[in-house]
């Protein structure tokens, strides 16, 4: 395997994600080391550092790039701070987490993903904390988190989330319908008050569960 190819890719990668205006130098830096081809499988290898979302199985995606670094500015990570990341999929977006210092609790429902995801950050030397479960209700063993992260899209703002959330800690996640999310940026004002920004433009698979979609409702595309 040419490993110089893929550092140089990651390079042009990162270069684009300034020229599409991604400022935090943190973000930057982990996504420069990182290795996202370790996260894809074989079959997509190559086109592992493209700026786009790429199959992982069992019908779930890796997210693009832009999105992963988008998000991941939102929740304004500091080290130390404790993060809980809902749909774990490849574990890449938990590992530019941990690369940043933080302290990373990830959540998916399929035991397959989650278990090759565990696999590859630790073989990375990630110490990432990962379950099987509904993460449309959090994880309340860890709970309060500084930030949580959802990587799938939601009809609504789960409240079990919103709970979880330490009063001054970010809630990233997108929401909308099937086809086109928002981006809500939440950040807990005080334990009754919310301020929620908005980027329309996203597209995720759903988020399935108690306080997601239903799967009979995905499966029919919202209709
Ligand atoms: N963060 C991932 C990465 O870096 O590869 C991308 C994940 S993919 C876009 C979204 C993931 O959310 C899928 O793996 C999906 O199975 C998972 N998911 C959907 N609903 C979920 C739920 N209620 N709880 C936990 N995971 C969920």
């Amino acid at each position: 395997m040419n490993l110089g190819r893929f550092e140089e890719e990651r390079k042009a990668m990162v270069e684009l994600l300034r020229r599409r205006g991604i400022k935090d130098e943190n973000v930057l830096r982990a996504m420069e080391k990182v290795p996202r081809h370790l996260f894809v499988p074989e079959a997509f290898i190559h086109y592992a550092y493209d700026d786009s979302a790429l199959p992982i199985g069992c019908s779930q995606t890796i997210s693009q790039p832009y999105t992963v670094a988008y998000m991941t500015e939102a929740l304004e990570v500091k080290p130390g701070d404790k993060i809980l990341e809902v749909g774990t999929g490849s574990g890449y977006q938990a590992a530019i987490l941990a690369e940043m210092g933080a302290q990373v609790f990830t959540i998916e429902r399929y035991e397959e993903l989650l278990k090759t995801a565990l696999e590859t950050l630790s073989k990375l030397g990630y110490k990432v904390i990962g379950t099987v479960g509904d993460g449309s209700i959090g994880w309340s063993e860890f709970a309060p988190y500084d930030g949580i992260i959802v990587t799938a899209a939601a009809p609504k703002l789960p409240k079990s989330l919103v709970k979880q959330l330490k009063v001054g800690g970010r809630l990233v996640i997108p929401i909308g319908d099937l086809d086109v999310q928002e981006l809500y940026i939440v950040k807990k004002i005080d334990e009754n008050k919310l301020s929620i920004k908005k980027k329309f433009g996203f597209k995720f698979v759903p988020l399935i569960g108690k306080e997601g979609w239903s799967e009979n409702t995905s499966r029919n595309n919202g209709k």
